[in-house]
């Protein structure tokens, strides 16, 4: 029941604004206190009422308790002067007084109601036993006290209060309730001005929960604001909240996203303008040799036929290019759909390098396969291929007359590792950071003559990540070239977008 309202109380809206929430805790924090001090101040003012009221009755009940002694008065109970005092003790506190002999006969009551009869209590037995008793009763104010009636030997001592002592008497008890109404009437006067001032501080308070409730949650409206501009288009800057810590931090957070996407963003760009220029490049070509035998009359067949094999080049190299870029937004690691199935990697390097030892040889590189152990692994065949063939490919094109490719097969009980060197022309260093990014080409003119497009590490990389493996490359110019490529044996599904 308690849990089904909790629930219910957190699903209400308002309950889940920060500013209400502020405002409700400084209402609480504030009230809180204020109620338990009223508590306390009401209670330990009666507390101390009571105690001066219960000592002041309790003296004159032992100087009245003296006086009956003296006057003989539980034998003898004709005396006046008790009789004035009795009264008057009655009047003064507004209260009746019983006076009880050792047997528990009732010799006198100011109320005039019970002489004659015998009263046992519990206070009064303990009260005959020498112990003077008090009880405040709250609900209905009055004070019961009872005093022992004391008669010593030596009538010229003061009453002992060790009541057991050999030489003292207990003749009867002082039976005294009186009334606590003006305790009462104080009580209602302090709780009245308690319950004003506990209103003015509500009132107050009210006012300064609902003022800090505003000022406090200011700060993450300026980061709504702030976002939302740069949401609307109207800024592009970063932005900067630094109230708080928190606020710092979402701001330092939505920077970091605003900063990655400026990146794609810009990424894009750069992709759309190389494809662009990439593509354009071999029509440009194409229209150059289509308009200079256009312009030339009687231009001779071999011409024509020399100029025909250029534009079929640059059709085939466009041809490439697409086929690449379509191979690239489909190894896209969301998009892809991927065809798992149990390979002997050993197989597929073989079959690899088979196709590819003939180009390798029209330069005199030799292709070395060292195959570690059987490897078998769990993997999208056509996309792996296609990954393992750019890197060789890369090795045999970037070499040098007489140079060697050198290809490993290893696994562990985890991961399967390629490693694909060569002793060609190398890497700078500077470039090593760009050579996985589409279109990037170390020497572009070099690269173009050898007919490369600077796609084929791209594709290579997003295929071996659509695996969940990984590439790294350790290379020196004008030494060679090392990849080593580490793949997962079992396939793990992507989690993200399924
Ligand atoms: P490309 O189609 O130009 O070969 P890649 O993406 O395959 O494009 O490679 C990008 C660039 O990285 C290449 O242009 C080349 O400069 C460099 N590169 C790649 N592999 C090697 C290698 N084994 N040795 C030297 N340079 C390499």
């Amino acid at each position: 029941m308690k849990t089904k309202l909790l629930t219910y109380l957190s699903r209400l809206h308002i309950l889940r604004s920060l500013k209400m929430r502020i405002f409700i805790i400084i209402l609480l924090v504030g009230i809180l206190p204020t109620a338990a001090l009223r508590r306390t101040i009401l209670t330990s003012y009666t507390k101390r009422a009571v105690e001066v009221r219960t000592t002041d009755i309790q003296n004159q009940c032992k100087i009245l308790a003296n006086h009956l002694i003296n006057y003989n008065y539980l034998t003898d109970s004709s005396s006046e002067v008790i009789a004035a005092e009795l009264a008057m003790l009655s009047d003064l506190y507004d209260g009746r007084v019983i006076i009880i002999d050792q047997s528990c006969r009732i010799i006198r009551d100011t109320y005039g109601i019970s002489e004659g009869k015998t009263m046992i209590s519990e206070e009064v037995m303990r009260c005959l036993k020498g112990e003077s008793t008090t009880h405040y009763d709250g609900e209905n104010y009055y004070i019961e006290i009872t005093t022992p009636i004391v008669d010593t030997l030596d009538i010229g001592d003061e009453v002992d209060e060790n009541y057991s002592d050999e030489t003292s008497v207990i003749k009867g008890v002082l039976l005294t309730s009186v009334s606590a109404d003006n305790i009462q009437t104080n009580l209602e006067i302090l709780s009245t001005g308690a319950t004003v001032m506990q209103l003015l501080a509500a009132i107050l308070l009210l006012a300064i929960a609902w003022v800090l409730s505003q000022l406090l949650v200011k700060p993450f409206e300026r980061v709504t604001k702030a976002i939302s501009e740069v949401k609307d288009g109207f800024s592009t800057e970063q932005i900067s909240v630094p109230d708080y810590v928190e606020t710092e931090h979402i701001i330092s957070a939505f920077n970091d996203l605003l900063g990655r996407m400026k990146a794609v963003d810009e990424s894009r760009q750069e992709f759309v303008s190389n494809v662009s220029h990439e593509l354009k490049t071999p029509i440009t070509s194409m229209k150059v040799l289509a308009d200079s035998l256009l312009m030339q009359e009687n231009v001779p067949i071999e011409l024509y036929q020399e100029f025909m094999v250029d534009i079929a080049d640059e059709i085939n190299r466009e041809n490439e290019i697409i086929t690449d870029l379509l191979a690239l937004v489909k190894m896209d690691r969301r998009s892809t759909d991927i065809n798992i199935q149990s390979i002997s990697l050993n197989e597929l390097l073989e079959r690899l390098l088979k196709r590819l030892r003939p180009i390798a040889k029209q330069r005199n590189i030799d292709v070395l396969f060292e195959s570690i152990r059987e490897v078998r692994i769990e993997a999208d065949e056509v996309k792996l291929s296609l990954a393992l063939s750019n890197l060789i490919e890369n090795a045999i094109k970037y070499n040098v007359e007489y140079g060697y490719v050198k290809v490993t097969c290893d696994a562990d009980h985890q991961f399967a590792n390629i490693t694909v060197e060569d002793n060609g022309i190398g890497i700078p260093e500077e470039a090593k950071e760009h050579i996985f990014e589409r279109f990037y080409r170390v020497d572009k003119s070099h690269s173009r003559e050898i007919g490369g497009n600077g796609l084929g590490l791209a594709i290579a990389r997003n295929a071996i990540l659509v695996h969940r493996g990984s590439i790294r490359l350790e290379s020196q110019e004008g030494k060679g070239t090392k990849f080593f490529v580490k793949l997962p044996l079992i396939y793990l599904k992507s989690q993200e977008g399924k």
